[in-house]
């Protein structure tokens, strides 16, 4: 059984742990579980990211109780088949998502998963963020893979709901993405629920005076289905090699145009620094391409979230991951067996 020591990370660092175990069959036992956050221990979306994990591999789990800091985990075979997991209140649903994926990839059966939640989170992938941006490129590794999004989620009130579909797939494939390619396309979505469409116009007029972005690729959306009210506010950056896409939330008490900022620093960043793959998709794409044994891409400067994964990953799997600095906020991440 792995012990894994969980203060250097957060709700990731397990996750990570619970997908890593559930590929590789291996236990894991890990030990102050988000120490160093200010409410440690497991809260309510971890417990179902574990009740989840624990579901798609049969496993054997103690100490999966609210606060509690030390969890064991024994996977058993993990099975496709139907699942439908009502996370309840805006519980991230991606977040759950990804931690069952990549073992329902290797599991070599169907699986149909119905998530009930938060689906546009602060803090967490959106759900449109894993259709354009983290799901495309795990199809190109060789996954089949769709998802529908039934109903729009936010934060605090929830309620959506995400359909996913995943075929009996081809083992991951290395995937790398050294160039994120010509750029192809800039848009800018508001997401708006229940939140006057005059915010969502001023959000994009903040876009405005700082990407160039035409007019006929500024669009208000209205989300639907969700029972609370949301605003999310997305730039996506559609590239030849890769897509990405950057988001900021509306809150109270923040205006629409530090929205607008907020957004358009993160793409500016990313568009100044040339690499493919933003900080978000780098830490998320090491365990599949540790999954395929090889795979690289080039990156901003690591997150801590990256750093973690990678750490975490090597104890599971036979890889290194290599981070190099190229120059300045351009890495190259490199996974080999
Ligand atoms: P906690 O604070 O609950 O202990 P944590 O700090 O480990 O958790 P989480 O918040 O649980 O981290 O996980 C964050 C995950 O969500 C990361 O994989 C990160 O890449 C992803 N993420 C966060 N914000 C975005 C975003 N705007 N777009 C895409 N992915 C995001």
């Amino acid at each position: 059984m792995l012990e894994i020591d969980g203060q250097d990370g957060g709700g990731q660092l397990l996750r990570t742990a619970l997908a890593l175990s559930l590929c590789t069959g291996e236990s894991f036992r890990m030990e102050r579980i988000r120490a160093r956050r200010a409410r440690p221990g497991l809260m309510r979306q971890h417990l179902t990211a574990v009740q989840a994990a624990s579901q798609v591999g049969a496993a054997q789990v103690s100490g999966a109780e609210p606060g509690a800091t030390t969890l064991e985990f024994i996977p058993g075979p993990i099975r496709g088949g139907d699942y439908h997991w009502p996370i309840g209140t805006a519980g991230s649903t991606t977040l759950v998502l990804q931690t069952v994926l990549p073992a329902l990839w290797l599991a070599g059966q169907p699986a149909r998963l119905r998530l009930e939640g938060g689906t546009h989170n602060p803090l967490a992938p959106s759900a449109d963020f894993l259709a354009e941006s983290f799901l495309p490129l795990l199809r190109r590794m060789g996954l089949g893979v769709s998802l529908q999004l039934e109903r729009h989620g936010f934060y605090p009130v929830g309620g959506g709901a995400l359909l996913l579909e995943v075929a009996a797939s081809e083992k991951p494939a290395p995937l790398h993405l050294p160039e994120r390619g010509a750029l192809c396309g800039l848009s800018a979505t508001a997401l708006m629920s229940s939140v006057p469409g005059r915010v969502g116009e001023r959000e994009l007029d903040a876009v405005r005076r700082r990407l160039p972005i035409a007019d006929e690729h500024r669009h208000i959306r209205q989300a639907t289905g969700s029972p609370g009210p949301g605003n999310a506010l997305m730039v996506r950056v559609e590239s030849a090699e890769v897509c990405e896409l950057f988001t900021a939330f509306g809150e109270r008490g923040v205006s629409a145009e530090r929205v607008g900022e907020l957004v358009c620093d993160e793409v500016r960043s990313y568009l100044d620094s040339g690499v493919a793959v933003g900080p978000y998709l780098a830490d998320q794409l090491l365990l599949p391409l540790a999954l395929a044994g090889a795979g690289s891409f080039s990156t901003q400067t690591p997150t801590s979230h990256a750093r973690t994964n990678a750490a975490l990953i090597e104890k599971f799997l036979p890889v290194q991951i290599d981070f190099e600095e190229q120059q300045h906020d351009r890495w190259q991440v490199t996974v080999s067996s």
